[in-house]
């Protein structure tokens, strides 16, 4: 018997399908699972487990499943009925944050089956195993952790290779943890993911990694942390025919690290008509020197992404404060954040930027810094979050900040992050101010945020929904810069009648939004607008880098 070769181009792979010569290299049947929790949205496609499926599809008999508790009160209990019965002889878990509860206890059910009858034997995959694979192996020794993407290391293991002979992975030998070596850059050139059925908001991959990587607050995966890679063309073709035959018309791409000067425009209108989302990083439009790629973005190339279907771009900004941004070890000025937004507006695009304003060392001058530029420059009218605050992520430099060690409190495994308290006390204060202010207002703004994402064939809608969606914006740093002035004069927040007015303000708002979408109700509560909302809402869970 002859083996197809660990690493297959796609042309190897397409070719030996259309002869069906395609070698099967396990008899063993592999179960990938999604896992999903509150943190992933339900129409979001399950494409870790659906890329690697499409990877191993030659090797082995492949099934995709996902477990959603969170639609699905019964999921994981059907899903255990459903492995009793099938027999899977492997079964891989994909676990992102969030998912901790469901996967350790979906992993006991496992290894309970496995004692009874030898199998099945079980793979882990996604940040949580990555970046903390004791606990999982605590919980069952003889699990294997794949990290990082994962397909050479699944294609070998399939093929029969020892655990100490893949690329980075971790397992328990004799009662010690061993941790597998990465091997160098590159991605591995697969056919395009499986498309599993259902009512998914697709996904597409042009890039894995970043070419910056320097970000302290961000979790790499193992390996370079600016290691960047652009997908295969034939492969990103291949994938984008198949979602037009599909009938798919709106779409995101994965990218962490979105590159225009790729040619990907021209890829997206070959296969099109389509609208789609990317994240970009303002170092790519802005110009800065020093990315290996070299590459910046002209305003052809903007024009060109406009064609192709390009409709909103997510740009990590994090904060408007200089000595933040150092902070944050990122190079994008505040004037660049600035001047990149105004040229995707001016481009027609619709913009929403990424922001950390509140990390452990924040001071009240940053935080009054940033939200005077932020309310100045305009920059407040496409705020994600008004009120993002920083994660500190298990392997992220600030986790390992002597700086920041005495302010980290416990770590949260279901988030892979530290909790923390504020340094200066002024600004915990102003924090607090903030939340009152926010407080249960946080599931609306993201119905409402989704409504202006994706409501375009709505204008009705849209319209009332984005003037809430603004007002809530701009109150919010409204109530920002009143607290900071009122605790740096001695106070303590916000006078009794400011809080009364903004929260009139408000009301007025979302019962505008509420009549608009309750189709001239007159019946204004928060319960009702989340539910009308819900009707027509897409999650896309895209946010920018
Ligand atoms: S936060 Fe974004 S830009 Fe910064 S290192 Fe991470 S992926 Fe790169």
């Amino acid at each position: 018997m002859s083996w197809l070769p660990v690493q297959l181009s796609y042309e190897q792979a397409a070719h030996l399908a259309e002869q069906g010569t395609l070698v099967t290299a396990s008899s063993r049947r592999l179960l990938l699972v999604q896992l999903y929790s509150s943190l992933q949205p339900a129409d979001a496609e399950p494409l870790s487990v659906a890329t690697l499926a499409s990877a191993v599809q030659d090797l082995t008999e492949v099934e995709v499943r996902t477990v959603n508790p969170v639609t699905d009160p019964r999921a994981v209990s059907d899903f255990v009925a459903f492995v009793r019965r099938e027999r899977h002889e492997l079964v891989g878990l994909s676990v992102p944050q969030g998912t901790y509860d469901t996967a350790l206890e979906i992993i006991e059910v496992l290894r309970a089956l496995r004692s009874a009858r030898g199998h099945p034997e079980v793979l882990l995959g996604h940040a949580l195993p990555t970046h903390l694979p004791e606990r999982f192996l605590g919980v069952d020794p003889d699990v294997l952790i794949i990290r990082g993407w994962g397909e050479n290391a699944l294609r070998a293991y399939l093929s029969g290779q020892p655990r100490h002979r893949l690329a980075d992975v971790v397992f328990m030998e004799r009662g010690e943890l061993v941790r597998t070596p990465a091997r160098p850059d590159g991605q591995p050139v697969y056919p395009p993911p499986l498309r599993v059925g259902g009512d998914y908001f697709r996904r597409v991959e042009a890039s894995r990694g970043c070419q910056f990587g320097r970000c302290t607050f961000c979790t790499r995966p193992p390996g370079r942390a600016d290691q960047w890679s652009a997908t295969a063309r034939e492969r990103i073709a291949a994938d984008l025919s198949a979602l037009a035959a599909m009938g798919v018309r709106r779409f995101t791409f994965t990218d962490e690290d979105f590159q225009p000067g790729t040619g990907i425009a021209a890829l997206v209108r070959d296969h099109g008509p389509f609208t789609y989302t990317v994240s970009m990083r303002v170092d790519t439009l802005m110009g800065r020197k020093g990315d290996r790629q070299g590459m910046t973005t002209s305003e052809a190339e903007l024009a060109d992404l406009y064609d192709s279907g390009l409709r909103q771009v997510y740009l990590g900004v994090e904060t408007l404060s200089g000595s933040q941004i150092r902070r944050f070890g990122k190079r994008a000025t505040a004037d660049h954040s600035i001047s990149a937004v105004r040229r995707l507006v001016r481009r027609g695009f619709d913009v929403e930027i990424g922001l950390i304003l509140f990390d452990p060392l924040v001071t009240l001058e940053e935080l009054a810094e940033s939200v005077d530029l932020m309310l100045s420059s305009g920059l407040w009218r496409h705020a994600g979050a008004p009120f993002g605050k920083l994660r500190i992520q298990v392997d992220s430099p600030m986790a390992r900040s002597r700086r920041l060690a005495p302010m980290l409190t416990t770590m949260d495994p279901n988030m892979m992050a530290y909790s923390w308290d504020y340094a200066d006390p002024r600004v915990a204060r102003a924090w607090q101010v903030g939340l009152d202010w926010w407080n249960g207002l946080d599931q609306v703004y993201q119905l409402i945020r989704n409504v202006v994402r994706t409501g375009r064939d709505r204008p009705d809608l849209l319209r009332v929904a984005t003037s809430a969606l603004l007002m809530l914006r701009a109150s919010s740093f409204q109530v920002l810069r009143l607290a900071i002035e009122s605790i740096r004069q001695g106070g303590s927040g916000l006078e009794a009648d400011t809080v009364t007015s903004l929260i009139e303000r408000r009301e007025r708002a979302l019962s505008a939004v509420n009549a608009a979408f309750g189709e001239g109700s007159d019946r204004v509560t928060t319960g009702r607008l989340v539910e009308e909302i819900h009707k027509v809402a897409m999650k896309d869970g895209t946010d920018g880098c």
